[in-house]
């Protein structure tokens, strides 16, 4: 039986997407060929990579408004030095929100090129929250900010209103909310969390905030030299992207940004209620910034630990350890986990408590 998988990335996709990548590796397109051993100038893959970058545009709903979306290597970390490498100015400055691990990683990159104003942090609570009422420098070549905080399951709920180009890591909750994506100018995500396997990261800007920085890019690293090629400067992720494709096209058939959005939310409810109700369990993060996508919590008292984690592993259910740097659990509810997956966790929360509170009458 398939797992109920909790995993935070690579995350669990589409059983549909999971099969006809399967079908593909063995015959692509009845072509008695695999996905795996053609040319990415072919015909067939060439309509992959075309459709995808379309599909891209129009679930965000940024057709025709000057956005192209790019399917690039490297990860989600690439995009930490290539955003600032493309859009700060020589001698500029640029604003960052910190938020987590992954802002301050993109921090720590961005700072090998220019002067950053680190807008506001939640660091000293460990980054149980995210912060607000922060001012946004009006001559920063750009702002960044974290949409959703994988480690610590924080999620920002709005975002401010600058003048300044805004960029977003949208690695864990891309697809998974209705957002006026218009509003950013820049959005990156791994595809490993919410779209696709592990090796292409989406990468979707506004051109008209190129070629400002007045920087030499070295090509792999030049977003315009990877939007003339059409996203395929160098070989690109073939396989990646093929199987991102497929969770794209899942997506539409469900209805869409708006249609996942519900489902989410309903799981998200289930368990964030079953949180706050259990007495044996506390939410990690604060209330307003809980993340829809990676719900952190914990046990009020670690005795219980071993005796939760043996039941929570019966049920089927994989991938709910917390992050180191929290402790307790986490679990990623991305969009293709179904509603069913989280019951089967809620069910395990509840039978906990009717356990160990069997267990203080009998120690009574
Ligand atoms: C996982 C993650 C990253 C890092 O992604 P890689 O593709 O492994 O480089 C960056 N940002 C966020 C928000 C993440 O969740």
């Amino acid at each position: 039986m398939k797992k109920h998988n909790y995993s935070a990335g690579p995350c669990i996709l589409p059983q549909e997407v999971f099969e006809k990548s399967a079908q593909a590796i063995l015959n692509f397109n009845n072509s008695d060929l695999s996905i795996l051993e053609i040319s990415h100038r072919s015909k067939d893959f060439v309509a992959v990579m075309d459709e995808a970058r379309a599909l891209v545009l129009e679930l965000l709903g940024l057709e025709g408004k000057g956005y192209q979306a790019l399917f690039l290597a490297g990860g989600a970390s690439l995009e930490f030095l290539m955003v600032p490498y493309n859009l700060m100015k020589i001698d500029g400055k640029a604003a960052y929100l910190d938020t987590g691990t992954w802002a301050n990683n993109a921090i720590k990159e961005a700072k090998s090129f220019g002067e950053i104003v680190v807008v506001a942090s939640s660091k000293e609570q460990n980054y149980n929250h995210i912060p607000k009422g922060y001012s946004i420098p009006a001559d920063a070549s750009y702002f960044h900010c974290t949409s959703n905080n994988t480690i610590f399951g924080t999620q920002m709920k709005s975002f401010p209103k600058t003048n300044v180009p805004v960029v977003c890591d949208m690695s864990s909750d891309i697809f998974s909310r209705v957002i006026d994506f218009s509003k950013f100018d820049l959005i990156y995500a791994g595809a490993q969390k919410n779209m696709g396997p592990a090796g292409t990261t989406l990468v979707v800007v506004k051109e008209e905030i190129l070629a400002k920085s007045g920087r030499n890019i070295p090509s792999m690293l030049d977003y315009e030299k990877h939007i003339k090629a059409e996203s395929m400067y160098n070989t690109p992720p073939v396989f990646p992207v093929y199987a991102s494709l497929l969770t794209l096209q899942w997506l539409k058939n469900l209805g869409g940004i708006a249609a996942i959005e519900k489902i989410n939310n309903a799981k998200a409810d289930l368990l964030y209620t079953e949180i706050d109700r259990n007495p044996l369990f506390k939410g990690a993060s604060a209330v307003e910034d809980r993340s829809v996508m990676n719900a952190t919590f914990l046990l009020n008292d670690e005795n219980h630990a071993p005796i939760f984690d043996k039941m929570w592993k019966e049920a089927g259910i994989s991938g709910l350890p917390g992050h180191r740097s929290v402790g307790g659990y986490r679990a990623s509810m991305y969009n293709a986990l179904p509603l069913e997956s989280v019951q089967v966790l809620v069910d395990v929360m509840k039978k906990l408590e009717e356990v160990v509170s069997k267990e203080n009458v009998e120690t009574v």
